[in-house]
């Protein structure tokens, strides 16, 4: 397995958090995808940052005025 240097994995996480949501360009989607093939780190992290994603989608504004 590729050793991958603590500094990929700091860019690689804010990229998550873009790549979670559906933005980015496709190169910079493809970078992280890539990367996501060969690091279970990050493929860890994008789960979380998944969950978190589906959470904020459950709080939408539109549904606040029926609480
Ligand atoms: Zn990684």
């Amino acid at each position: 397995m590729r050793y991958w240097p603590r500094q990929t994995h700091r860019e690689m996480r804010e990229q998550l958090g873009v790549f979670a949501l559906g933005h980015g360009d496709a190169e910079e989607r493809a970078t992280v995808r890539s990367h996501l093939n060969k690091c279970a780190t990050c493929r860890a992290e994008l789960d979380e940052l998944a969950k978190v994603v589906a959470r904020l989608a459950a709080v939408n504004p539109a549904n606040l005025g029926h609480v």
